[in-house]
């Protein structure tokens, strides 16, 4: 069993803070992972997610702050002693080594699990990545996504506590992507192993993990279950990354039990509940729950462009000067629209 904490963790590359010209990383991040958990890592580039996948591992030291495994402080130890599997985006394989060999290569240090052969332990591996027979091949004679599920295989050779995945999918297309994501899932949950995943793809951690930390500037900005991410974000950050979502702030107005309104330019808005003694508001309406037919909370928006995704139409608009992104079932008939949302729909954000 792994668990895996982060406490306070800072890490700045080239000096000691930002005053000195040094790049902070990270600050002051706290995240803990349960036990057989697909946890991910998900932010735009330059984040810090790779950074705090390296600090796990053990690559890069931190600044501040302490990484545990269960209840063990593991600064200072080196990587090679953390039992500690990686896959990187690039599957770093050695060319001049059959698959066989670069699976077993894990295994030159470390045992395989007990009362296991090398040879045995690299058929299990081959096996269980669908890669059975081929062992022989050379690595530059697969795809894309066979070569990433050789690096798989070899980082869980030796049978490590813990799994991290640097971006693994994405130097392949989307089709290659998917078929890998469903494998990665499969054999996470068939092995219980603890893993983080980072990924810059916010459909991607949505669909895979168990819970999601996001990430922005060096901060956790929320951790949650997927469900919690995308419909109740804490942040205004997390609304627009996560979700796509319209993010409006007005004047708080009159409270009318479990409903407060809220003014923008002129319009009222009724929202969820706001609690007492705050005068300004923050809220997200998600796409796909702004409809021409709702009759609360209506807004008449100017179609900018439209882009026909199969099942929904795309809309990017404007109100009153304001970016606004629609998810219709067909393509409008006219530029000038009204479309409105329930107030159920609306999302209060906490912390803007
Ligand atoms: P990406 O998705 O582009 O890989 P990321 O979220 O993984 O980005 P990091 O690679 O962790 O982000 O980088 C976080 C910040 O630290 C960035 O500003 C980056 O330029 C900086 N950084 C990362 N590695 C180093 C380094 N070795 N030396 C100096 N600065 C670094």
């Amino acid at each position: 069993m792994t668990e895996l904490a982060l406490e306070g963790v800072s890490k700045v590359y080239g000096g000691t803070d930002a005053t000195d010209g040094g790049t902070v990383a990270l600050e002051d991040v706290d995240l803990s992972v349960r036990d057989g958990e697909f946890f991910t890592l998900v932010g735009p580039s330059g984040c810090g997610k790779t950074t705090t996948l390296r600090t796990i591992a053990g690559f890069e030291g931190p600044t501040d702050g302490a990484v545990c495994f269960d209840d063990r402080e593991m600064t200072g130890v080196p990587p090679e002693e953390r039992d500690v599997g990686v896959v990187f985006q690039s599957y770093a394989l050695f060319p001049h080594m059959s698959v066989a060999e670069n699976v077993g290569y894990g295994l030159r240090f470390r045992d395989p699990p007990a009362g296991m052969g090398v040879d045995e332990r690299v058929a299990d591996l081959l096996e269980l990545v669908d890669l059975e027979g081929m062992g022989e091949r050379d690595p530059e004679s697969l795809s894309g996504g066979q070569q990433q599920r050789v690096a798989l295989a070899r980082a869980l050779a030796p049978a490590p506590d813990l799994l991290l995945l640097d971006e693994p999918m994405s130097a392949l297309d989307a089709q290659l992507r998917e078929s890998l994501r469903r494998q990665v899932t499969r054999i996470q949950s068939e092995l219980g192993i603890t893993t983080v995943y980072v990924t810059h793809d916010q459909a991607e951690a949505l669909a895979i993990s168990d819970r999601v930390a996001v990430m922005h500037d060096g901060r956790v900005e929320q951790v949650g279950r997927p469900q919690e991410i995308y419909r109740e974000p804490a942040t205004r950050f997390v609304a627009e990354f996560v979700g796509d979502n319209n993010v409006f702030e007005g004047d708080v107005g009159g409270r009318n039990g479990e409903y407060s309104q809220v003014a923008i330019d002129g319009e009222t808005f009724s929202l969820p509940a706001i609690p007492d003694g705050t005068d300004r508001a923050t809220f997200c309406v998600r796409p796909g729950a702004l409809s021409q037919a709702a009759d609360h909370n209506r807004l008449p928006v100017t179609v900018e462009t439209s882009e026909f995704l199969g099942e929904t139409v795309r809309v990017n608009g404007r109100w009153n000067g304001r970016r606004i992104v629609l998810q219709l079932p067909d393509v409008p008939e006219s530029a000038e629209l009204t479309v409105g949302f329930a107030p159920d729909d609306a999302h209060v954000i906490a912390r803007d």
